[in-house]
Protein backbone atom coordinates (compact mmCIF):
# COMPACT_ATOMS: atom_id res chain seq x y z
CA UNK A 1 0.00 0.00 0.00
CA UNK A 2 1.41 3.33 -1.17
CA UNK A 3 1.66 6.28 1.53
CA UNK A 4 0.03 9.40 0.56
CA UNK A 5 2.63 11.37 1.63
CA UNK A 6 6.61 11.04 1.35
CA UNK A 7 9.04 13.87 1.97
CA UNK A 8 12.08 13.53 -0.14
CA UNK A 9 15.33 15.31 0.34
CA UNK A 10 14.26 18.87 1.01
CA UNK A 11 10.74 19.12 -0.43
CA UNK A 12 7.44 17.21 -0.14
CA UNK A 13 5.14 14.85 -2.52
CA UNK A 14 2.05 13.90 -2.37
CA UNK A 15 0.62 10.37 -4.63
CA UNK A 16 0.19 11.28 -7.77
CA UNK A 17 -0.40 8.09 -10.22
CA UNK A 18 -0.35 4.55 -7.74
CA UNK A 19 1.51 1.17 -8.55
CA UNK A 20 -1.94 0.05 -9.62
CA UNK A 21 -3.05 2.31 -11.90
CA UNK A 22 0.91 2.14 -13.72
CA UNK A 23 0.50 -1.70 -14.02
CA UNK A 24 -2.82 -1.41 -15.54
CA UNK A 25 -2.15 1.07 -18.10
CA UNK A 26 1.62 -0.48 -18.65
CA UNK A 27 -0.77 -4.24 -19.49
CA UNK A 28 -2.48 -1.71 -22.28
CA UNK A 29 0.15 -0.32 -23.93
CA UNK A 30 1.70 -3.56 -23.91
CA UNK A 31 -1.34 -5.00 -25.81
CA UNK A 32 -1.25 -1.80 -28.32
CA UNK A 33 2.57 -2.46 -28.95
CA UNK A 34 1.98 -6.42 -29.35
CA UNK A 35 -0.75 -5.49 -32.22
CA UNK A 36 2.25 -3.85 -34.06
CA UNK A 37 5.33 -5.43 -33.23
CA UNK A 38 4.67 -9.21 -32.73
CA UNK A 39 6.27 -9.88 -35.94
CA UNK A 40 8.98 -7.55 -35.80
CA UNK A 41 11.45 -8.58 -33.34
CA UNK A 42 11.87 -5.02 -32.41
CA UNK A 43 14.95 -3.90 -30.33
CA UNK A 44 13.81 -1.38 -26.94
CA UNK A 45 16.31 0.99 -26.47
CA UNK A 46 15.27 2.12 -23.15
CA UNK A 47 17.29 5.87 -22.08
CA UNK A 48 18.66 5.84 -18.69
CA UNK A 49 18.61 6.16 -15.30
CA UNK A 50 15.26 7.35 -15.64
CA UNK A 51 13.16 4.81 -17.29
CA UNK A 52 14.80 1.52 -15.92
CA UNK A 53 11.68 0.54 -13.99
CA UNK A 54 9.11 1.23 -16.99
CA UNK A 55 11.35 -0.53 -19.20
CA UNK A 56 11.27 -3.32 -16.80
CA UNK A 57 7.78 -3.64 -16.37
CA UNK A 58 6.69 -2.80 -20.12
CA UNK A 59 8.76 -5.40 -21.73
CA UNK A 60 7.45 -8.14 -19.58
CA UNK A 61 3.59 -6.49 -21.01
CA UNK A 62 4.87 -7.16 -24.18
CA UNK A 63 4.47 -10.55 -25.92
CA UNK A 64 6.88 -10.62 -28.84
CA UNK A 65 10.44 -11.66 -29.19
CA UNK A 66 12.58 -8.61 -29.16
CA UNK A 67 16.43 -7.53 -28.04
CA UNK A 68 16.99 -4.49 -25.31
CA UNK A 69 20.25 -2.07 -25.76
CA UNK A 70 20.45 1.22 -23.63
CA UNK A 71 21.64 4.58 -23.68
CA UNK A 72 22.90 7.16 -21.10
CA UNK A 73 22.79 10.85 -21.29
CA UNK A 74 26.49 11.15 -21.24
CA UNK A 75 26.26 15.06 -20.61
CA UNK A 76 24.17 18.20 -21.85
CA UNK A 77 26.49 20.70 -22.48
CA UNK A 78 23.74 23.27 -22.06
CA UNK A 79 20.12 22.41 -21.36
CA UNK A 80 18.85 24.93 -24.21
CA UNK A 81 16.73 23.40 -27.15
CA UNK A 82 20.16 23.67 -28.96
CA UNK A 83 21.97 22.03 -26.11
CA UNK A 84 24.78 19.60 -27.20
CA UNK A 85 24.13 16.43 -25.45
CA UNK A 86 26.39 13.46 -25.86
CA UNK A 87 25.18 10.10 -25.78
CA UNK A 88 27.02 6.90 -24.18
CA UNK A 89 25.20 3.68 -26.64
CA UNK A 90 25.56 0.55 -25.95
CA UNK A 91 24.76 -0.52 -29.50
CA UNK A 92 27.60 0.11 -32.37
CA UNK A 93 26.39 -2.09 -35.42
CA UNK A 94 23.51 -3.94 -34.00
CA UNK A 95 20.70 -1.24 -34.81
CA UNK A 96 21.05 -1.14 -38.44
CA UNK A 97 17.86 -2.60 -40.11
CA UNK A 98 15.73 -3.25 -36.97
CA UNK A 99 12.43 -1.84 -35.37
CA UNK A 100 13.49 0.63 -32.65
CA UNK A 101 11.33 1.30 -30.05
CA UNK A 102 12.98 4.04 -27.48
CA UNK A 103 11.57 3.84 -24.04
CA UNK A 104 11.52 7.05 -22.15
CA UNK A 105 10.13 7.72 -18.09
CA UNK A 106 8.76 10.97 -19.54
CA UNK A 107 8.92 13.76 -22.24
CA UNK A 108 9.48 17.18 -21.09
CA UNK A 109 10.41 19.89 -23.48
CA UNK A 110 11.06 16.83 -25.78
CA UNK A 111 14.93 17.87 -26.10
CA UNK A 112 16.33 15.05 -25.11
CA UNK A 113 14.42 13.20 -28.01
CA UNK A 114 14.79 15.11 -30.30
CA UNK A 115 18.50 14.87 -29.89
CA UNK A 116 18.30 11.26 -29.67
CA UNK A 117 16.05 10.45 -32.45
CA UNK A 118 18.84 12.27 -34.83
CA UNK A 119 21.24 10.16 -32.93
CA UNK A 120 19.79 6.50 -33.57
CA UNK A 121 18.66 7.55 -37.02
CA UNK A 122 22.23 7.89 -37.87
CA UNK A 123 22.49 3.60 -37.47
CA UNK A 124 20.12 3.23 -40.43
CA UNK A 125 17.20 1.45 -37.93
CA UNK A 126 14.23 0.32 -40.37
CA UNK A 127 11.64 2.55 -37.95
CA UNK A 128 11.93 4.14 -34.88
CA UNK A 129 8.74 4.50 -32.30
CA UNK A 130 8.62 6.23 -28.89
CA UNK A 131 7.22 4.46 -25.67
CA UNK A 132 6.97 6.91 -23.24
CA UNK A 133 5.08 6.59 -19.55
CA UNK A 134 4.55 10.27 -19.33
CA UNK A 135 3.75 13.30 -21.51
CA UNK A 136 3.94 17.18 -20.13
CA UNK A 137 1.88 18.17 -22.88
CA UNK A 138 2.37 21.98 -22.30
CA UNK A 139 6.00 21.44 -21.63
CA UNK A 140 6.27 20.21 -25.26
CA UNK A 141 8.70 22.39 -27.39
CA UNK A 142 9.55 20.22 -30.61
CA UNK A 143 7.37 18.03 -33.22
CA UNK A 144 8.70 14.51 -32.51
CA UNK A 145 6.44 10.98 -32.63
CA UNK A 146 4.73 10.36 -29.76
CA UNK A 147 3.31 6.61 -30.82
CA UNK A 148 2.32 5.57 -27.39
CA UNK A 149 1.96 7.39 -24.13
CA UNK A 150 0.94 6.41 -20.87
CA UNK A 151 -0.55 9.26 -18.81
CA UNK A 152 -0.32 12.90 -19.95
CA UNK A 153 0.39 14.78 -16.58
CA UNK A 154 0.06 18.80 -15.80
CA UNK A 155 3.47 20.44 -15.76
CA UNK A 156 4.56 20.00 -12.05
CA UNK A 157 7.89 17.78 -11.27
CA UNK A 158 6.99 14.11 -10.25
CA UNK A 159 9.22 11.38 -8.57
CA UNK A 160 8.90 7.78 -8.13
CA UNK A 161 8.97 4.63 -10.08
CA UNK A 162 12.31 5.25 -11.77
CA UNK A 163 12.15 9.11 -11.75
CA UNK A 164 14.28 11.15 -9.14
CA UNK A 165 15.06 14.61 -7.70
CA UNK A 166 18.64 14.59 -7.63
CA UNK A 167 19.32 11.10 -7.67
CA UNK A 168 16.23 10.44 -4.40
CA UNK A 169 13.08 8.73 -5.04
CA UNK A 170 13.67 6.49 -7.63
CA UNK A 171 12.86 3.24 -5.84
CA UNK A 172 9.65 4.24 -4.73
CA UNK A 173 6.87 2.35 -7.15
CA UNK A 174 4.00 4.60 -7.11
CA UNK A 175 4.42 8.46 -8.90
CA UNK A 176 4.09 11.26 -6.63
CA UNK A 177 3.99 15.00 -7.57
CA UNK A 178 5.27 17.91 -5.96
CA UNK A 179 3.42 19.09 -3.04
CA UNK A 180 3.40 22.97 -2.62
CA UNK A 181 0.99 23.56 -0.55
P1 LIG B 1 13.13 16.78 -21.89
O1 LIG B 1 14.43 16.62 -22.60
O2 LIG B 1 11.94 16.18 -22.61
O3 LIG B 1 12.87 18.21 -21.48
O4 LIG B 1 13.24 16.07 -20.51
C1 LIG B 1 13.49 14.76 -20.44
C2 LIG B 1 14.10 14.33 -19.13
O5 LIG B 1 14.00 15.32 -18.09
C3 LIG B 1 13.35 13.15 -18.64
O6 LIG B 1 13.81 11.96 -19.24
C4 LIG B 1 13.61 13.22 -17.16
O7 LIG B 1 14.84 12.60 -16.90
C5 LIG B 1 13.69 14.70 -16.87
N1 LIG B 1 12.40 15.19 -16.36
C6 LIG B 1 11.50 15.97 -17.00
N2 LIG B 1 10.44 16.23 -16.21
C7 LIG B 1 10.66 15.58 -15.05
C8 LIG B 1 9.90 15.44 -13.82
O8 LIG B 1 8.79 15.97 -13.61
N3 LIG B 1 10.46 14.66 -12.86
C9 LIG B 1 11.68 14.06 -13.01
N4 LIG B 1 12.12 13.34 -11.99
N5 LIG B 1 12.41 14.17 -14.15
C10 LIG B 1 11.90 14.92 -15.15
MG1 LIG C 1 14.68 10.23 -18.72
Amino acid sequence: MENDKVRIHDKNFKIFITRDEIKARVNEMGWEVTKKYKDLKPVFVPILNGSFMFAADFVRACHFDSDMMFVKVKSYEGMSSTGNIKWELGFSGHIKGRHIIIVEDIIDSGNTLKNFIEEIKEEEPASVAIVSLLLKPDAIKHDIPMDYIGFRIPNAFVVGYGLDYDDFGRTLPDIYQLDED
